[in-house]
């Protein structure tokens, strides 16, 4: 999947016209070419994008309809816009798909130049497409040899975005989603959190339980988190038991609040844990921003690193608990739910 680019998929039959073109030449423009959108561009950049479904919507809601045809279409169009690489896999642009919930994503070139359209459903066909064609490798293979069979294996596990036991986003799509809501931050300071999560005391609770209860378990907490949080939000198993959830448009005192209502949450849930001196599975989280008093970080690793530096916060402060990074930038601040020898 990783040598299907984004290139091969779209379209290059787009009508791109500028902010200041007004509502009825985009309609007639959409009608002639019986086009379902038109791309807003500035020196040939995407800068906006309007499908026929807004333009029905703002006709349906407007008291005056006929003004509405006058305004320009930079007042009305969806901006900024989330647009893809040309270069980009098609891996990489599922998890975008995924992430963003949105169904066009004008095609840039290296300079950030329009060059086509893609649509989710252009996706989506490509990537049965692919599923389809290894499943058939490998059913030739189980009858040829052993070894392709395992290649094909590996390569059909590699098209996964989900975690299998939990059901969220695997450590690759986080990885990819991460990269692109950053370079996002950076451009357009559309700032974003990321709370890292992890469970308090599991070893033990897999010690006395056993390793089938613990996969039980992590598919409960899993649970809780989906049902506590936005579509918006996203969330990924970023390692064994740990869990990152990504918050786009939200600041660290927000991401704090819903870290602290995660928590207390699921300690709420009241999943028995005998060795824990909660009595119950708890969870330890380290909240961070990707603008630190108004600098945005460099690099999206900088945000989980900081995250990661909050919750060993959290954990040394006895668990069960949030804690907000960065520990030197940041007033120290450790959100104290319930006390707990360490
Ligand atoms: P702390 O409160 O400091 O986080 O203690 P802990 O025991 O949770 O931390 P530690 O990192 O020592 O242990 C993590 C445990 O999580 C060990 C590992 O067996 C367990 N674990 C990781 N992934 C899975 C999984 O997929 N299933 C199960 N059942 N256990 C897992
Ligand atoms: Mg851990
Ligand atoms: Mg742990």
């Amino acid at each position: 999947m990783q040598n299907i680019l984004v290139k091969m998929l779209m379209s290059e039959q787009i009508i791109s016209l500028p902010q200041d073109t007004c509502i009825r030449s985009v309609l007639d423009q959409m009608t002639v070419k019986n086009y379902s959108c038109v791309i807003i561009v500035e020196n040939q950049r995407p800068v906006g994008i309007i499908t026929e479904r807004d333009i029905v919507r703002m006709l349906q809601s407007s008291e005056d309809p006929a003004n509405l045809y006058q305004l320009s279409v930079a007042r009305v169009m969806s901006s900024p816009i989330t647009s893809l690489n040309q270069n980009q896999s098609l891996f990489d642009a599922l998890v975008i798909s995924r992430a963003n919930n949105i169904r066009h994503f004008p095609v840039v070139d290296d300079t950030d130049k329009l060059v086509g359209l893609v649509t989710t459903s252009d996706l989506a066909n490509a990537h049965f497409h692919v599923i389809e064609k290894q499943s058939e490798i490998i059913q030739q293979s189980v009858a040829l040899k052993t070894k392709e069979l395992a290649k094909a294996n590996e390569e059909l596990l590699a098209l996964s975005l989900m975690d299998h036991l939990t059901g969220i986003g695997n450590r690759r799509a986080m990885e990819v989603d991460l990269r692109h809501t950053h370079a996002a931050a950076q451009r357009y300071r559309q700032i974003y959190s990321v709370i890292l999560m992890d469970l308090d005391y599991f070893k033990l609770f897999n010690d006395h339980y056993g390793h089938g209860a613990g996969d039980e378990a992590l598919q409960a907490v899993a649970n809780h988190i989906k049902v506590s949080i936005r579509k918006s939000d996203r969330l990924y198993r970023y390692g064994g038991e740990e869990i990152l959830l990504l918050l786009p448009s939200t600041d660290v005192s927000q991401a704090n609040i819903l870290a602290e209502k995660l928590v207390k949450g699921l300690e709420n849930e009241s999943i028995y844990h005998y060795q824990s001196p909660f009595k119950r599975l708890t969870l330890s989280a380290g909240v961070a921003c990707v603008s630190n008093n108004g600098v945005i970080y460099q690099h999206w690793e900088e945000t989980v690193e900081q995250a990661d530096q909050a919750l060993y916060l959290a954990k040394t402060n006895g668990r069960n608990q949030t804690a907000i990074a960065p520990v030197e930038k940041y007033s120290l601040s450790a959100n104290k739910l319930q006390g707990a020898p360490q």
